[in-house]
């Protein structure tokens, strides 16, 4: 069935201050057009989504990549997830430390693995043996996270830093497409929250959690503090919303609803369903988003009902 194109990409949703809008609405717009110069060409949204989420892991804005906020020993350590609609084929890595952009193992092992998920060094080990080169740890930590690390870590000795409030930054990134031959796909990568424990992992890399992606239902990417979407399963819960019957305007505000009731917490959603019907959402003050059709391309930090 031939689909009219959609691609809609996320870069984190927290109270983002002035000062950082412009460089956020910058990143998705190049994500998007790296995810558009797959679809125009009639490529696969699998690919647009890799694209997109590759551009922001390469753009020092977001958390992902490098970039990326340090966990409690001065880290990056890195998951992300891809998710094909059509055959429900995922790929995931987590707890990564040396590689620049882990959607790129994800997809490898999406499309060259009978296994759905590597962690750490095993995770490592898979990406170079099927050529992908890896970093040292140190190339991907840049200044002003180890200044951030330093700044969390003394006030929160002292001063009881709320590490959860949606002023701390949440800035995941991730991407879902429709294509022209009608399938959906999703991606979500992120370097985990500030002054994490090492090996902690969040809901980005998780299927259904943090991504999600089936042609029957929807593709979904969020954002947020991590801990209590994962308890939500909350991409699933949003997806079979919609193969319930519902829009994904809707369920992606229900979705934020639901998770601001229910566990108290907060971030963002994007969803995308093979109609080409899409929801944003957030119930943190702002989330970078980003919005391209065949008629359209729109960009911003706020959405819905902030
Ligand atoms: N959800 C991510 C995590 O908890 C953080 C984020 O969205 O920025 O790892």
């Amino acid at each position: 069935m031939a689909s009219n194109p959609v691609l809609v990409v996320h870069g984190g949703a927290w109270a983002m201050p002035d000062d950082m809008v412009e460089a956020h609405v910058r990143g998705v717009r190049n994500a998007m057009a790296a995810g558009w110069r797959v679809l125009e060409r009639e490529g696969a949204a699998l690919d647009a989504v890799e694209e997109a989420v590759v551009v922001m892991e390469d753009d020092e804005t977001f958390d992902a990549g490098r970039g990326s906020f340090l966990n409690r020993d001065g880290k990056v350590q890195l998951d992300a997830l891809i998710m094909d609609g059509a055959t429900l084929r995922a790929g995931g890595v987590g707890c990564v430390e040396r590689l620049r952009n882990p959607v790129r193992a994800a997809r490898k092992i999406l499309s060259e693995s009978p296994h759905v998920y590597f962690v750490a060094e095993g995770a490592e080990r898979f990406a170079a043996e099927h050529g992908i080169e890896l970093c040292r740890n140190e190339e991907l930590v840049i200044a002003r996270e180890v200044e951030r690390l330093r700044e969390y870590q003394t006030d929160a000795a002292g001063h009881g830093n709320d590490l959860f409030a949606p002023a701390i930054s949440h800035d995941t990134v991730g991407a879902v497409a429709l294509d022209g031959d009608g399938n959906i796909a999703a991606a979500t990568s992120t370097g985990g929250t500030l002054n994490k424990a090492p090996g902690r992992l969040g809901d980005s890399s998780l299927i259904g959690c943090g991504c999600y992606a089936d042609n029957l239902s929807a593709a979904a990417s969020t954002t947020g503090w991590g801990e209590p979407i994962m308890k939500l399963v909350l991409a699933k819960w949003t997806a079979d919303r919609i193969s319930a019957g519902n829009l994904p305007e809707w369920a992606a505000q229900e979705a934020m609803n639901y998770l601001q009731q229910r566990v108290n917490g907060h971030g963002g959603i994007i969803v995308l369903n093979a109609a080409g019907q899409f929801g944003i959402a957030h119930n943190t003050p702002r989330m970078a988003w980003g919005l391209k059709t065949v008629a359209k391309e729109e960009a911003g930090v706020e959405r819905g009902a902030a």
